[in-house]
């Protein structure tokens, strides 16, 4: 039984919401916020998000973002009001799966959340959103805008082992290993000079790193 968190401020949506999808056999919780949104992703394990964009504090579009922006990968349908054509491609841009426009009809949106839930299950491809860049670990590229960037093998198994680690210091040994293999005689110095290659594709100013930052004295840490 898949489980759908629903985020909507207005109660007879919500109410009415979880009714149709709770007799339709999915296992349903509700949330009316944003800030409890995210706490509730992050404590809980879900199929999928059904996201208002219109919610108190915190909108959809914000929420949406700081979930793919910590690796949250549940699909999201957006829920959005009818005048906000732009809201929505920039909210899939932001990276939902799909939007529904209020007012939706159940068997649309029941329609919907078959598709979604459907492909997720076949494995939906394994994406990573920074930026402007998506990196996409099953075609092993990585897209500015939608556009592939070249880089070479060493320079995408450093990024990915980046995304991987996010957030965490890596040393250059532990870069060394993880991208050359353990047993390599490659020097330091050349974990060096890939990651300013690779700088220069992704960062905005290579001289200031936004996303690669370095940690002196131990290594380097991605911001992503
Ligand atoms: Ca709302």
């Amino acid at each position: 039984m898949a489980r759908i968190l629903i985020v909507e401020d207005e109660p007879d949506i919500a109410l009415g919401l979880q009714q149709d999808l709770v007799l339709e056999g999915y296992e349903v919780d509700v949330v009316g916020d944003g800030e409890s949104a995210l706490e509730r992703v992050a404590t809980g394990s879900f199929d999928l998000i059904l996201l208002d964009v219109l919610l108190p504090g915190k909108d959809g579009f914000a929420v949406c973002r700081e979930l793919r922006r910590s690796g949250t990968r549940t699909p999201i349908i957006l829920l959005t009001a009818k005048s906000h054509e732009a809201e929505k491609v920039l909210g899939l841009e932001l990276g939902a799966d799909d939007y529904v426009t209020k007012p939706f009809s159940p068997v649309e949106l029941r329609a919907r959340i078959k598709a979604v839930l459907r492909r997720g299950a076949n494995g939906s491809p394994e994406v990573f959103r920074f930026g402007e860049f998506e990196v996409d670990f099953d075609r092993f590229e990585l897209r500015r805008c939608g556009e592939p960037v070249e880089l070479t093998p060493i320079e995408f198994k450093l990024l990915a082992a980046f995304v991987r680690n996010r957030r965490s210091v890596l040393t250059r040994r532990q870069l060394l290993d993880k991208v050359w293999g353990r047993d390599t005689h490659v020097i330091d110095r050349v974990v060096d000079t890939h990651i300013g290659n690779l700088r220069r594709k992704i960062e905005p100013d290579p001289e200031r790193p936004a996303f690669l930052l370095s940690v002196r004295g131990f290594g380097y840490r991605f911001e992503g």
